[in-house]
Protein backbone atom coordinates (compact mmCIF):
# COMPACT_ATOMS: atom_id res chain seq x y z
CA UNK A 1 0.00 0.00 0.00
CA UNK A 2 1.57 3.26 -0.91
CA UNK A 3 2.13 5.73 2.20
CA UNK A 4 -0.75 8.15 3.44
CA UNK A 5 -0.18 11.76 2.35
CA UNK A 6 -0.91 14.41 5.47
CA UNK A 7 -0.31 18.04 5.94
CA UNK A 8 1.63 18.97 9.09
CA UNK A 9 1.13 22.95 9.69
CA UNK A 10 3.05 25.55 11.96
CA UNK A 11 2.34 28.47 13.56
CA UNK A 12 4.59 31.21 13.85
CA UNK A 13 4.09 34.87 15.21
CA UNK A 14 5.47 37.94 15.06
CA UNK A 15 5.67 41.99 15.46
CA UNK A 16 6.34 44.75 12.28
CA UNK A 17 5.89 47.52 11.17
CA UNK A 18 4.46 48.32 7.72
CA UNK A 19 3.33 51.07 5.52
CA UNK A 20 1.24 50.51 2.55
CA UNK A 21 2.47 53.03 0.11
CA UNK A 22 3.43 53.04 -4.16
CA UNK A 23 6.28 54.96 -4.89
CA UNK A 24 4.88 55.29 -8.42
CA UNK A 25 1.70 57.33 -7.29
CA UNK A 26 1.16 60.94 -6.00
CA UNK A 27 0.70 61.25 -2.47
CA UNK A 28 -3.08 61.54 -2.98
CA UNK A 29 -3.44 58.52 -4.78
CA UNK A 30 -1.48 56.57 -2.50
CA UNK A 31 -4.14 57.73 0.60
CA UNK A 32 -6.91 57.09 -1.36
CA UNK A 33 -5.45 53.48 -2.63
CA UNK A 34 -4.22 52.52 1.05
CA UNK A 35 -6.05 54.92 3.68
CA UNK A 36 -5.01 54.71 6.64
CA UNK A 37 -2.44 52.08 6.15
CA UNK A 38 -0.70 54.57 3.66
CA UNK A 39 1.23 55.53 7.38
CA UNK A 40 3.52 53.82 9.07
CA UNK A 41 1.63 51.57 12.03
CA UNK A 42 2.09 47.42 12.85
CA UNK A 43 0.73 44.31 13.42
CA UNK A 44 1.23 41.50 15.44
CA UNK A 45 1.38 39.44 12.18
CA UNK A 46 1.04 35.35 12.70
CA UNK A 47 1.69 32.64 9.91
CA UNK A 48 1.51 29.26 9.20
CA UNK A 49 2.90 27.33 6.76
CA UNK A 50 1.16 23.88 5.71
CA UNK A 51 3.29 21.05 3.87
CA UNK A 52 2.36 17.92 2.61
CA UNK A 53 4.33 13.92 2.24
CA UNK A 54 3.83 10.67 2.81
CA UNK A 55 3.95 9.33 6.47
CA UNK A 56 7.29 7.05 6.56
CA UNK A 57 8.03 3.92 8.88
CA UNK A 58 9.35 7.56 11.17
CA UNK A 59 5.61 8.20 11.55
CA UNK A 60 6.28 11.84 10.60
CA UNK A 61 5.78 13.82 7.29
CA UNK A 62 8.69 16.12 9.08
CA UNK A 63 10.38 16.96 12.14
CA UNK A 64 7.85 20.10 13.13
CA UNK A 65 11.55 21.08 14.97
CA UNK A 66 13.13 21.37 11.87
CA UNK A 67 9.79 23.30 10.17
CA UNK A 68 10.31 25.30 13.75
CA UNK A 69 13.91 26.20 12.48
CA UNK A 70 13.54 26.86 9.02
CA UNK A 71 10.84 29.50 9.93
CA UNK A 72 12.60 31.30 12.65
CA UNK A 73 15.52 31.39 10.66
CA UNK A 74 14.67 32.12 7.05
CA UNK A 75 11.57 34.69 8.56
CA UNK A 76 11.08 35.28 12.28
CA UNK A 77 15.11 36.19 13.28
CA UNK A 78 14.97 38.65 10.17
CA UNK A 79 11.52 40.14 10.56
CA UNK A 80 10.57 40.70 13.84
CA UNK A 81 10.59 43.85 15.64
CA UNK A 82 11.46 45.26 12.35
CA UNK A 83 10.25 47.82 9.39
CA UNK A 84 8.73 45.92 6.93
CA UNK A 85 9.57 48.54 3.71
CA UNK A 86 13.18 49.48 5.51
CA UNK A 87 14.65 47.02 7.18
CA UNK A 88 14.00 43.39 5.69
CA UNK A 89 16.33 42.69 2.09
CA UNK A 90 13.92 39.90 1.02
CA UNK A 91 11.16 42.59 0.87
CA UNK A 92 12.58 45.77 -0.75
CA UNK A 93 10.95 47.11 -3.15
CA UNK A 94 8.04 44.81 -2.10
CA UNK A 95 4.67 47.19 -1.06
CA UNK A 96 4.51 45.01 2.13
CA UNK A 97 0.37 44.02 2.09
CA UNK A 98 -0.18 40.55 3.59
CA UNK A 99 -0.67 39.19 -0.03
CA UNK A 100 3.20 40.39 -0.86
CA UNK A 101 4.72 39.05 2.37
CA UNK A 102 2.85 35.85 1.51
CA UNK A 103 4.54 35.32 -1.71
CA UNK A 104 8.35 36.39 0.00
CA UNK A 105 7.95 34.50 3.02
CA UNK A 106 6.97 31.21 0.52
CA UNK A 107 9.93 31.83 -1.95
CA UNK A 108 12.40 31.86 1.16
CA UNK A 109 10.73 28.81 2.35
CA UNK A 110 10.42 26.23 -0.44
CA UNK A 111 14.22 25.92 -1.48
CA UNK A 112 14.72 24.77 2.27
CA UNK A 113 12.06 21.82 1.97
CA UNK A 114 13.73 21.14 -1.18
CA UNK A 115 16.45 18.31 0.98
CA UNK A 116 13.15 16.65 2.54
CA UNK A 117 11.94 14.03 0.36
CA UNK A 118 8.79 13.91 -0.79
CA UNK A 119 7.82 17.13 1.33
CA UNK A 120 6.47 20.04 -0.62
CA UNK A 121 5.05 23.02 0.63
CA UNK A 122 0.89 23.86 0.29
CA UNK A 123 -0.14 26.68 1.73
CA UNK A 124 0.87 29.89 3.51
CA UNK A 125 -1.06 31.94 5.52
CA UNK A 126 -0.30 35.56 6.80
CA UNK A 127 -2.62 36.97 9.36
CA UNK A 128 -2.58 40.77 10.01
CA UNK A 129 -4.71 40.50 12.64
CA UNK A 130 -6.80 37.67 14.29
CA UNK A 131 -9.68 38.06 11.51
CA UNK A 132 -8.08 38.63 8.14
CA UNK A 133 -5.60 36.69 6.49
CA UNK A 134 -4.28 35.98 3.34
CA UNK A 135 -3.31 32.19 1.47
CA UNK A 136 -0.79 31.47 -0.90
CA UNK A 137 -0.37 28.09 -2.41
CA UNK A 138 2.17 29.07 -4.72
CA UNK A 139 -0.04 29.88 -7.56
CA UNK A 140 0.85 32.26 -10.37
CA UNK A 141 -1.50 33.74 -13.51
ZN1 LIG B 1 -0.96 47.20 7.97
Amino acid sequence: MPEPIVQITRREEFSAAHRLHDPALSAAENRRLYGPCNTDHGHNYAFEVTVSGPVPRSGMVLDLNALRSILREEIVSIVDHQHLNRDVPFLAGVIPTAENVAVAFWERIAPRLAPFEGVRLVSLRVYESRDNFVEYRGERG
